[in-house]
């Protein structure tokens, strides 16, 4: 709706139009010019008119105008209206509410010294605090803005959240740290979902707890999130116990209910078992049988007897030896550790190959499944050199689905 006494419409078409001329020329521009450039936008276009969005939005909150939309909050009209997410509706009402307040900050926005960003950050430290109190420092506060990301200003805002009202800042981490949670779904598809929230402490742990185990293998081909998980993975499977791989420490066991033929690969053998849930398929148990450290499986005593008593538990001489001689994982090019590798029968154990040196090869586990689940072969030479062979037939991924 036009302002009282003024019957046309915003001013549209000059802002269409500069931004009709600015594409044309990001289209053009490259080096030094295209990075000016994207800076300008936001300094320029898009932090102003952040600036000026809030201010429509406080004058839209104080008419309540959205209602005649039938909207039951401005919150809503925002997400309903204007595409915004919740969140992001909710911190444009909390920026438009508090700017008013806060008269330094709404400058230094509508010139484009500060972005959103750091205006969100200031706008939620003065719903903490008051705005009052941000009143007192709002040129300190500004000032540090400037100089860095929003994601280091906001340690530097909870610093003078805490400084200002100390009760309240460790209400709020209490407040925070009941949120906690950690969910771990029922197998659905062969995938387990997993979510949760961790207070800042627990968050900062896990993250430092993973660091040693982010780093990529070569011609790692893994995405971020995949990394991350695999990183879960090992930091859960060492269990933090410091033990040897030799099973002689308390380390996490895998229990798996298996049968004969499913242990032996026989054509329409069931799939294995888990104990906390979930089934996986026969490759999956024999890469498990590979090293008893890792895992108990039921139903091994039977191929065991079959396997004329041959014990797949690796005597701690016996793991000792292979440390020594392989040092590391052998795939080619691959260097993880010691703690990170499975002892991997060439032979397959379940196939009758012998609990011996020889027939024996560290592996870490994304090769150790590579060899057992997408049917990498990999070889000794006599000379006591490593070849892996890709698989002749890739398993695809949409198999299931084909
Ligand atoms: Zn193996
Ligand atoms: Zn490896």
């Amino acid at each position: 709706m036009a302002a009282p006494g003024d019957r046309s419409g915003p001013p549209i078409e000059g802002l269409k139009a500069a931004v009709d001329k600015m594409a044309a020329w990001i289209g053009q521009a490259d080096g030094e010019m295209l990075g000016d450039a994207l800076i300008q936008i936001r300094e320029a276009g898009i932090d102003p008119l952040e600036a000026v969005f809030a201010t429509g939005v406080r004058r839209f909150d104080k008419s309540g105008e959205y209602k005649a939309d039938g909207a039951l909050s401005l919150t809503a009209w925002l997400r309903w209206k204007c595409k915004l997410s919740g969140g992001a509706a909710m911190e444009r009402v909390e920026i438009a509410r508090q700017l008013e307040k806060l008269p330094q900050t709404e400058a230094a926005f509508a010139s484009g010294e500060v972005g959103y960003q750091h205006v969100a950050v200031l706008a939620r430290a003065a719903e903490h605090v008051g705005a009052a109190a941000v009143r007192k420092e709002e040129g300190k506060l500004l000032q540090a803005a400037q100089t860095m990301d929003p994601g280091q200003f906001v340690t530097v805002a909870k610093n003078f959240e805490h400084r200002v009202d100390a009760a309240g800042a460790l209400a709020e981490a209490n407040h925070a740290y009941q949120r906690r949670y950690f969910h771990i779904g029922e197998p659905v598809d062969g995938l387990v979902r997993v979510d949760g929230l961790l207070d800042a402490e627990g968050g900062a742990t896990l993250r430092t707890a993973l660091q040693p185990f982010m780093k990529p293998i070569p011609n790692d081909d893994r995405s971020y999130g995949q990394r991350s998980v695999d990183a879960l993975m090992e930091l859960c499977r060492q269990g933090g116990s410091g033990s040897r791989r030799d099973g002689a420490g308390p380390r996490p066991q895998l229990i798996i209910r298996a049968s004969l033929d499913t242990l032996a690969g026989t054509k329409g053998a069931p799939a294995g078992e888990l104990d906390g849930g979930g089934t996986v398929p026969a490759e999956t148990v024999q890469r498990y049988a590979c090293d008893s450290a890792i895992s108990r499986i039921t139903g091994q005593g039977e191929l065991e007897h079959e396997l004329n008593h041959a014990s797949r538990t690796l005597p701690a001489s016996t793991r000792r030896a292979l440390e020594a001689r392989d040092r590391h994982c052998v795939f080619p090019g691959c260097t993880r550790p010691l703690t990170w590798c499975d002892g991997h029968h060439l032979v397959w154990w379940t196939r009758g190959g012998a609990t011996a040196l020889p027939n024996l090869a560290l592996l870490c586990r994304p090769h150790h499944r590579m060899v057992h689940e997408e049917g990498w072969i990999l070889q000794r030479t006599k000379e006591g050199h490593w070849k892996a062979k890709p698989p002749l037939h890739r398993v695809p991924a949409n198999a299931r689905s084909a």
